[in-house]
This record gives C-alpha cells, sequence and structure tokens, in this order.
C-alpha cells in the first residue's frame, strides 16, 4: 500500500506509552533519556507511564515527574499484565503518533528519530526487530520458534518472529487497535492482523538498566497460549488428523490380527499391546480434552466481557502544548 495521503507533518505529537511494573529503579533515569529525545522530535509530545500494579515506588517515582507538563501517569487497580498496560496506554493516547516502549531503557530512545523518519515517509506502522537473539538461552529461542512456527500456521496474517513492542504507530493504526473488543489480548498478533503499512528496523536492545525481568517461563507460556487460541486453530485441527490417523492404524491393526489368526492360525496374545493401546489412546484423548478446554477458557473469558484493564488513578495533563508546527 503506497501512501496516497497528504504528506505528513514534520513535528507531529508524539504519545509515548510506557508500561511500569516494579520499575522505580528505571523511571528516573528513563525520562532523563526520554524527555530531551522527545523535545528534540516536536513541541507537542507526552509520555504516559502505565504503572501495571506495580508494588515498589514506580508510582511515586512517575508522580514526582508528572509536575513537568507532557507527563502523565496511569495507575491500574492491580497488575493486569504488559498486554493490558500497552492497551490502556493506547487507549489513553491522544498524539498523532503513538509510541510504546519499554521501561527499563532496553529499548534506546535515539531510535525515535529514525522510526519517526519512517512514519514521516508514509509508515503507518515503524516496528523494531532485534538484530540478533543470540543473547537468549537455546531453550528460550527453540519455544520462541516452536510458538511462532505453530500460530503462523495457516495464517494470512503472519505475526513476524523477532518484531518486539518497541515500536510506532499512525494514529489510524491506534485507533484501529483501540476497535478490537478482544479481551484476551496478545499485542503482537494484533499489530499484525490490523494490517498498515510497516516498516521494520532493526536495533540492538540495551541490558535492562536495573531489576529484573517480570517474564518468567510460566507467564512466557501463558502469553504463548493466549497468542495460540486467540490467532491460530491448528491445534483444534490437529485432533481430527490425530484422531482419524490413530482409528486407521487401529482398523489395520484388526485386520492384522484376523490375518494372523486364519491364516497362521497363532493364539491371539498380547496384553502388553493392549495395555500400551489402551494408555495411548487415554492420553491422546486427554491431551485433546486439555487443548479444547483451553480455547474454551478463553471464549469463557470474552463472554464474560470484563473490561481488560481498571484505571485506578490518574495525574497530570496530556500533551504539552507548543505551536504545532506542519
Ligand atoms: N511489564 C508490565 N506488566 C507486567 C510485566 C511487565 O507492565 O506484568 C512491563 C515492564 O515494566 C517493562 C515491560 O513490560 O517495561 C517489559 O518487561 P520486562 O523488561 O520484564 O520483559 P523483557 O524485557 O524481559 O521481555
Ligand atoms: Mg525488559
Amino acid at each position: 500500500m503506497a501512501a496516497v495521503a497528504a504528506p505528513r507533518p514534520a513535528q507531529p505529537s508524539i504519545s509515548c506509552v510506557v508500561p511500569a511494573f516494579n520499575e522505580a529503579g528505571n523511571i528516573g533515569p528513563l525520562f532523563d533519556a526520554l524527555l530531551p529525545a522527545l523535545a528534540a522530535l516536536t513541541p507537542r509530545y507526552e509520555v504516559i507511564v502505565v504503572d501495571d500494579g506495580s508494588r515498589d515506588a514506580t508510582a511515586q517515582a512517575v508522580a514526582a515527574r508528572a509536575v513537568v507538563p507532557g507527563v502523565r501517569l496511569l495507575r491500574l487497580s492491580r497488575n493486569f499484565g504488559k498486554e493490558a498496560a500497552l492497551t490502556a496506554g493506547i487507549d489513553h493516547a491522544s498524539g498523532d503518533v503513538v509510541l510504546l516502549m519499554d521501561a527499563d531503557l532496553q529499548h534506546p530512545p535515539d531510535m525515535i528519530a529514525p522510526m519517526l523518519d519512517a512514519w514521516r515517509q508514509g509508515a503507518d506502522m515503524v516496528t523494531t526487530a532485534r538484530a540478533s537473539r543470540s543473547d537468549e538461552a537455546w531453550r528460550k529461542r527453540l519455544g520462541t520458534a516452536f510458538f511462532y512456527w505453530l500460530v503462523n500456521s495457516g495464517s494470512r496474517t503472519p505475526i513476524p518472529q523477532d518484531a518486539g513492542d518497541f515500536r510506532l504507530m499512525d494514529r489510524r493504526v491506534a485507533d484501529a487497535l483501540r476497535a478490537l473488543p478482544e479481551r484476551n489480548r496478545f499485542m503482537k498478533g494484533l499489530y499484525a492482523w490490523v494490517g498498515f503499512r510497516t516498516v521494520v528496523l532493526p536495533y540492538t536492545p540495551a541490558p535492562r538498566h536495573s531489576g529484573k525481568t517480570s517474564f518468567s517461563l510460566k507467564s512466557l507460556s501463558s502469553l504463548a497460549a493466549t497468542g495460540i487460541t486467540g490467532f491460530t486453530n491448528a491445534p483444534l485441527r490437529l485432533w481430527v488428523k490425530l484422531g482419524g490417523g490413530i482409528a486407521l492404524a487401529a482398523l489395520a491393526f484388526a485386520a492384522w490380527i484376523v490375518v494372523e489368526h486364519f491364516i497362521n492360525g497363532h493364539d491371539v496374545p498380547g496384553w502388553a499391546t493392549l495395555v500400551v493401546g489402551m494408555a495411548f489412546s487415554l492420553g491422546v484423548q486427554l491431551l485433546g480434552i486439555g487443548i479444547l478446554g483451553e480455547y474454551i477458557g478463553r471464549i469463557f473469558d470474552e463472554v464474560k466481557q470484563r473490561p481488560v484493564y481498571i484505571v485506578g488513578e490518574a495525574l497530570g495533563q496530556g500533551l504539552t502544548t507548543g505551536p504545532h508546527v506542519a
């Protein structure tokens, strides 16, 4: 899709959304790096820190900064998870472009200028992809590769593997994301689903400034389950093939037993075959029911229609006022 609309303003208003969970040690250095970087690009910007139920002094650290225009704090009523925090930030952002960024300074603020350039040149979504994953353990890389293979199998909107949440989007994309009603939010999938003209810029993530990652193997697996159930029916379809295959194999085996009995005259031995067969089919059935349950659980979440997040407290004013230079 080549852009056919009017040229983009050189200095759009920018909303920077920062989800933060127990990031007290990072808020100060983040603002020190981020605010000058934004101010150099446009006179109208805002940083919305979404405090995702932190148990440390994250909110206090942001509140101390919210005295300057352009710094906003949204405090969720509890920890809802990063996907919900991002959703909250996007819902409250009013800029011409919305930038998503982690609070731990892993996403370098000097990438914002090239990202904005790509937007000026017509990209609606500018994503960044980590140049290398060699810093990750092989188990995590293997898990990631399997997840993307599964979630993208048969998908018309494949989710790129290395593109993370550090991205800049046009207002139209933010509005499209806001219009998606689903509760089980796998943001990377939603970004891909809404489409628009996307440009990918490579970057090298910095090490976390302070604190430690909130994503354990368990929380990553649960995020993966949200992604899979939200974006592919492949695990459901698998059971048709597997069930069919096992049934055919059982029929063939039955025929073989008959042949064995009448032609060779052998007795039918084999409680071992019986036990293995029963245990195997029981395992397969339980696995199938488990996968069905995973999907039904998500359906249950959707029909309850609970909000994705609850804002407990909001502080600070919106966009800095300045001449809007087109
Ligand atoms: N985060 C959040 N809610 C959570 C977990 C994480 O808002 O429940 C935020 C966190 O504060 C950070 C970003 O999401 O700004 C990425 O988290 P983290 O650095 O722990 O993940 P990693 O970089 O290891 O993927
Ligand atoms: Mg991080």
